[in-house]
């Protein structure tokens, strides 16, 4: 392809939605059919990874380009050090117009408000559904209203006064659909009829699993709150009626607070199409990390179990990137940076630890292209969901996961030490991860080989503890 002017980036973000609660990713439980027109004019991405399955790490990893031993925020209780290096502010300083509109969930105050947007307006913390308090340029302000909607509107109010001579850089945050999952009142009845499917893992009793999977408290049907389900079961239901209950109650919010992104979104689409922006400006839709929809009888993420650690992402640039295409070549949550500034014609900084992936999204992906990658969660046994801490590697065949039993201290972490043990699934025979082969003899050659990938790797990314 010959040179392309400067691109406009619309970076649009969710909040745990999960790639298999979109239609474009074959949903069997909902249609999101405005997101799947980012899809069907642009690229769907297949393996696209989160290095640390939690909110506050994945947005430090997506703007820093780096990982979160080496951006600083390893758990949800560490705040963001705004002063580092990031994309918004090398494309700022670059001539980009650049604004942060949403959910920031980075810290606030202190050195953690966001750097490098001429506009921001951020929810403090997870922020509020309904008539949000937000925060402008560093002034408190409730705004009326739902918070996808507003999310939006502010979008489009900034779109509307940017100087049109220069490009722009908008990331766009939504809250939704986190917990607790209110929706907004267009939404509220919708599948109020039907019964939503439950996954095929629902049921799973988490045999040849580690203590990991056993110990976490993310279950349907013992974990979630009144408040997550907005009221009572009815009396009389027998255990399997009453997992059957929560689950429907916990999905249908779920999938109503996604209904008004993919609305909202449609509204974005549209503005640029109005105003003849179409072409040149690269518009992505994805997600901090997956989510657990009823999946081994979860809800949550954190695992480097693969609803949690796929990640939803779209995108469409006309100029550069063929309508209906899609591609399994692995990208990361930390290659989003360097793939901006790539299209922005701007020289990453060297000590950015991603790979642009301007190649993939043409149809030119290299032979030597990324076909391991490296994920951490240090949260070790965390307050909220008991989850233990684990590395790993995730090949296109396998992924083995070592849970190493420790917090090393980190904010959010237990002092509880358990014996490291391990967990590997062939993805080829068991793409659901039920039958973890880690001690089968078949396995021993592949154990052995992914545990110096996994070394190299973690060395690599200069994670040493
Ligand atoms: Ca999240």
């Amino acid at each position: 392809m010959g040179e392309i002017k400067q691109p406009n980036i619309i970076f649009i973000m969710s909040d745990d939605h999960a790639a298999h609660a979109i239609s474009a990713y074959g949903s069997r439980i909902n249609e999101t059919p405005n997101l799947d027109r980012i899809a069907n004019e642009g690229m769907r991405l297949d393996n696209c990874f989160c290095t640390n399955s939690i909110c506050a790490p994945s947005r430090a990893s997506i703007l820093t380009g780096k990982y979160n031993h080496i951006n600083g925020v390893k758990t949800l209780y560490q705040d963001f050090d705004a002063r580092q290096q990031h994309v918004g502010k090398i494309l700022q300083v670059n001539g980009y117009q650049t604004a942060m509109i949403g959910k920031w969930h980075l810290g606030h105050g202190g050195n953690s408000d966001p750097t490098g947007f001429d506009y921001w307006n951020i929810f403090p913390g997870q922020g509020a559904y309904h008539d949000p308090e937000m925060i402008e340029m560093g002034e408190k302000k409730k705004i009326p209203g739902y918070a996808t909607d507003i999310t939006i509107d502010l979008c489009l109010d900034w779109l509307e006064k940017r100087d049109e001579e220069q490009p722009f850089f908008l990331m766009c945050h939504h809250k939704a659909p986190h917990r607790p999952w209110d929706p907004d009142e267009k939404h509220q009845h919708l599948y109020e009829d039907i019964d939503i499917p439950e996954p095929e893992t629902f049921n799973d009793d988490y045999d040849t699993r580690t203590y990991a999977a056993f110990e976490a408290e993310m279950r349907i049907d013992r974990d979630l709150r009144k408040r997550d389900v907005k009221g009572e079961p009815p009396e009389g239901l027998s255990a399997s009626e009453l997992k059957s209950w929560y689950y429907q109650r916990y999905i249908k919010d779920y999938l109503r607070c996604i209904a008004s992104i993919d609305d909202n979104v449609g509204r974005l689409l549209d503005y640029l199409d109005e105003k003849g922006l179409t072409d040149d400006t690269m518009i992505i839709y994805t997600s901090d990390q997956g989510f657990f929809l009823g999946d081994h009888g979860w809800y949550d993420k954190r695992f480097m179990y693969e609803e949690s650690l796929r990640m939803p992402f779209l995108i469409r640039y006309p100029r550069s990137i063929k309508a209906g295409s899609a591609t399994d070549a692995f990208a990361l949550n930390v290659d989003f940076a360097q793939t901006f500034l790539d299209y922005a014609g701007i020289q990453s900084p060297e000590d950015m630890q991603g790979t642009s992936l301007r190649p993939i999204f043409e149809g030119a992906t290299p032979n030597d292209w990324q076909s391991s990658m490296y994920y951490r969660y240090w949260e070790h046994l965390d307050p909220e969901h008991n989850v233990a801490a684990h590395y790993g590697i995730r090949t296109h065949r396998y992924k083995l996961i070592c849970y190493y039993g420790e917090g090393f201290g980190l904010p959010g972490t237990s002092d509880k030490k358990l014996e490291p043990v391990w967990e590997l699934f062939d993805l080829e025979q068991d793409p659901h991860e039920l039958k973890n082969v880690y001690d089968h003899p078949n396995y021993q050659d592949a154990v052995k080989e992914l545990k110096e990938q996994l070394y190299g790797l973690k060395e690599k990314v200069k994670d040493f503890d």
